[in-house]
C-alpha cells in the first residue's frame, strides 16, 4: 500500500497561489486553491492551468479567505469540482464577498482591455460570477477547535491563525498508515500577537510528521512598532485642528475595520476631537457586515471589545455604498476622515479622493500599509511630485504621513515563537509562501529550532510522507 503524498502546485518557491495536494490510499484532498498574483501573462498560465483533476478531489480544505489562498476556488468549481470545502464560519462569510469581487474584477478589468482593443485570451476572464457564487453551495464551516472528519480515516482541527477574521490553520491527523496516527499541519498565514480584534495565533501542540509553514517575514523584523494608537491620535487631532481632511488608502477586509476600530475606541476615549469618519469602499462595507456577524471570534482580552459596545458603529461613523454618496464628499467642507481602498491606490474610489484632496496643504494623506513598488501609494510616500492620478499631474501638497508596524503577518521572532509553542518534535517542514530569500532564512529558522529535515519544495514538487 502507498503511504500518503504531498505535492506543492502553489506558494512553492513564491508567496502567492497557496495550494498542496494531499493524497493517500487513493484520495485526494486539497489545502487551499489560491490563486497566483502578479504579472498578468505568468499568473495567467499559472491559474488557469490547473495540473490535477479538480473533479477527482474528495474535499478543499481553506484556511483562510485572501485571495491568494481561496481565489481559484470558483475555478474549482468551473472545473466540475463538487465536494465539500471545508472552513471556518467568518472564511466562509469572507469568501461571500470576496469571490464575487474577484470575479467582477476580472470581469470589468477585460471589457476594459477589450474597449482599448488589448483583450487576448490571457485576460479573459478565469471564472464567471456564477462560479464565485456556487462556491457557497459547497462551503462546510467547522469552529475553531472542533475537529472534523474529512475522510473515514482523515480527520481535521482549525485553530485561530491570529491573521485575519476567519484564518486558521489546519491539523490534519490521518489514521491506519501505523501504530499512531499519521499527523501533517498546514500553518495557513500566521498572524501577530496583540493584533486589534482578532486573537492571537494558537500553535497545534504534539508531535507533528510533517509541516507545511508560510514564509513570508522569516527574514524580517518588523521593527520598532509606532505606538499605532497615539500616532494615530496625533494625527487626527492636529490635521483636523487646521480643518483638514485625512485620507487614508486601505484594504477593505481588515485593514480598515482595525482602523475603525482604533478611531472610535480612540473617540469614545475623548482622544480625538468629533470628526466625522467615512468608510467609502463597498468591500469594506461589506467585509465590515462580515466582522459584525462573528462577536464570537473576537479577542475578548482587548479592553474596547470587553466593554461589549457596537464595535464598528458610532453617529460619527458612515458606511459609504452608493456611488453618489460618495461623489458628494468632495464637496465636503471642514474636516474629516476618509478611509477607502484600494489599500495601495492603484484603483477605486480613493483615486478621487486623492486627486480632489491632494493639493490642499491643509489635508494630509495617512499610509498604514505595505506599498509595493510601481504603485501610486509607493510614489506618493516617496515624495515624488507631481505624481500621475486618474491620467492627469497633480501635485501632492497634502502632508504624507505613516504609521508603521500595521501588518498581518508574523515576523522573524513571531514565526519563532508559533514554531517554539508547537512543542515539537517536527520531523519534517516543507517552507512555503515566500520569496527565494525568506524561504531560506525559514529553513535555517526551522533547522535552529531543531527540525529533523527541512524542505523548500519547487513548484510541482512532489513528496512521499
Ligand atoms: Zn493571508
Ligand atoms: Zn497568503
Amino acid at each position: 500500500m502507498t503511504g500518503p503524498s504531498l505535492t506543492f502546485w502553489g506558494a512553492a518557491g513564491q508567496v502567492t497561489g497557496s495550494c498542496h495536494l494531499l493524497e493517500w490510499r487513493g484520495r485526494q484532498v486539497l489545502l487551499d486553491a489560491g490563486l497566483f498574483q502578479g504579472r498578468r501573462e505568468a499568473s495567467r498560465k499559472l491559474n488557469a492551468e490547473i495540473p490535477f483533476n479538480a473533479r477527482a478531489l474528495d474535499a478543499i480544505i481553506l484556511s483562510h479567505a485572501h485571495i491568494d489562498h481561496s481565489g481559484r476556488l470558483p475555478l474549482m468549481v468551473a472545473r466540475q469540482f463538487d465536494g465539500p470545502i471545508h472552513a471556518t464560519p467568518a472564511t466562509r462569510d469572507l469568501t461571500a464577498i470576496m469571490l464575487p469581487d474577484s470575479a467582477h474584477i476580472q470581469e470589468s478589468d477585460y471589457r476594459w482591455l477589450q474597449k482599448k482593443g488589448r483583450a487576448g485570451p490571457a485576460s479573459e476572464p478565469l471564472y464567471t460570477m456564477a462560479d464565485a457564487i456556487h462556491v457557497q453551495e459547497l462551503i462546510e464551516a467547522h469552529p475553531y477547535r472542533r475537529p472534523f472528519r474529512v475522510a473515514d480515516d482523515l480527520n481535521v482541527t482549525f485553530r485561530d491563525a491570529g491573521h485575519i477574521l476567519g484564518s486558521a490553520n489546519v491539523d490534519i491527523s490521518i489514521t491506519g498508515l501505523g501504530d499512531t496516527p499519521y499527523r501533517v499541519v498546514f500553518s495557513g498565514d500566521i498572524g501577530r500577537w496583540h493584533q486589534p480584534i482578532i486573537r492571537d495565533p494558537e500553535s497545534p501542540t504534539g508531535p507533528i510528521d510533517t509541516l507545511i509553514i508560510e514564509s513570508t517575514y522569516a527574514l524580517k523584523d518588523h521593527g520598532t512598532q509606532d505606538d499605532a494608537k497615539a500616532k494615530l491620535a496625533e494625527i487626527v487631532t492636529r490635521v483636523a485642528a487646521r480643518g483638514g481632511k485625512i485620507l487614508i488608502p486601505s484594504f477593505a477586509v481588515g485593514r480598515t475595520q482595525e482602523l475603525v476600530y482604533a478611531l472610535h475606541e480612540l473617540l469614545h476615549q475623548g482622544r480625538i476631537p468629533e470628526v466625522p469618519i467615512y468608510i467609502d469602499s463597498p468591500l469594506a462595507v461589506e467585509a465590515t457586515s462580515v466582522f459584525r456577524l462573528h462577536p464570537e471570534i473576537f479577542d475578548q482580552n482587548e479592553n474596547f471589545i470587553s466593554l461589549g459596545g457596537p464595535i464598528f458603529d458610532d453617529k460619527m461613523v458612515r458606511y459609504v455604498r452608493d456611488v453618489n454618496e460618495s461623489k458628494k464628499l468632495n464637496t465636503l467642507t471642514g474636516p474629516a476622515i476618509i478611509i477607502s481602498a484600494s489599500g495601495m491606490a492603484e484603483a477605486g474610489r480613493i483615486l478621487h479622493h486623492l486627486s480632489n484632496h491632494c493639493g490642499n496643504p491643509a489635508n494630509a494623506i495617512l499610509f498604514v500599509g505595505f506599498q509595493a513598488e510601481h504603485t501610486l501609494g509607493r510614489r506618493i510616500l516617496e515624495g515624488r511630485n507631481p505624481v500621475r492620478i486618474l491620467g492627469e499631474e497633480r501635485d501632492i501638497l497634502a502632508e504624507v504621513v505613516k504609521i508603521n508596524g500595521y501588518s498581518a503577518h508574523a515576523d522573524r521572532n513571531e514565526l519563532r515563537q508559533w514554531v517554539r509553542n508547537l512543542g515539537g518534535p517536527v520531523k519534517r517542514a516543507f517552507c512555503v509562501h515566500g520569496e527565494p530569500e525568506s524561504l531560506a532564512g525559514m529553513k535555517k529558522l526551522l533547522e535552529e529550532e531543531g527540525v529533523g529535515e527541512v524542505i523548500v519544495p519547487s513548484h510541482g514538487e512532489k513528496f512521499e510522507l
